[in-house]
């Protein structure tokens, strides 16, 4: 049987942190907060594949309360996730996400994040797609006091 699953995430910008997106380090004066290295990417798209499988979200798996994770890059969150829906039978056919930055510029790194996620879940890059867009200025987006994400998931069930 197919199915598909939605992820959403987003987390604010604060100093003195790296900016991780899609496992790519890029560089910028601001990096994102969170309890892992809050990749806002991986986490849309690990929510999109849990939703997918018919399981509970990636806060349950991987709990911010959690201090063994702290600091975990989240490519390896996606892995767990992957291991998890193999462990169920659960082949992935594509993963496409989206990016909402009002900076920096993301598109320089698209072909290395597409990479990076292509390798932790375990499928050919052309079957992750990684798209960028700004929130036009509008609302907490355009002002760049965070980035955000969704992702859809499509895998097959037994
Ligand atoms: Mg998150």
């Amino acid at each position: 049987m197919h199915a598909c699953g939605i992820g959403y995430d987003v987390h604010r910008f604060v100093e003195g942190r790296a900016l991780v997106l899609g496992g790519v380090e890029i560089p910028y004066a601001l990096g994102l907060d969170g309890h892992s290295d809050a990749d806002v990417l991986c986490h849309a798209i690990a929510d999109a594949l849990l939703g997918a499988a018919g399981l509970a979200d990636i806060g349950h798996f991987f709990p911010n309360t959690d201090e063994s994770i702290r600091g975990l890059s989240s490519l390896e969150i996606i892995r767990q996730v992957c291991a998890r829906l193999a462990e169920a039978g659960m082949t992935i056919n594509n993963v496409d996400a989206t990016v909402i930055a009002e900076a920096p510029k993301i598109a320089p790194h698209l072909a290395a994040m597409k990479a990076q996620l292509a390798g932790a879940l375990g499928i050919p890059a052309e079957r992750v797609g990684v798209k960028a867009t700004t929130n036009e200025g509008m609302g907490f987006l355009g002002r760049g006091e965070g980035i955000a994400a969704m992702a859809v998931a499509s895998v097959e069930r037994a």
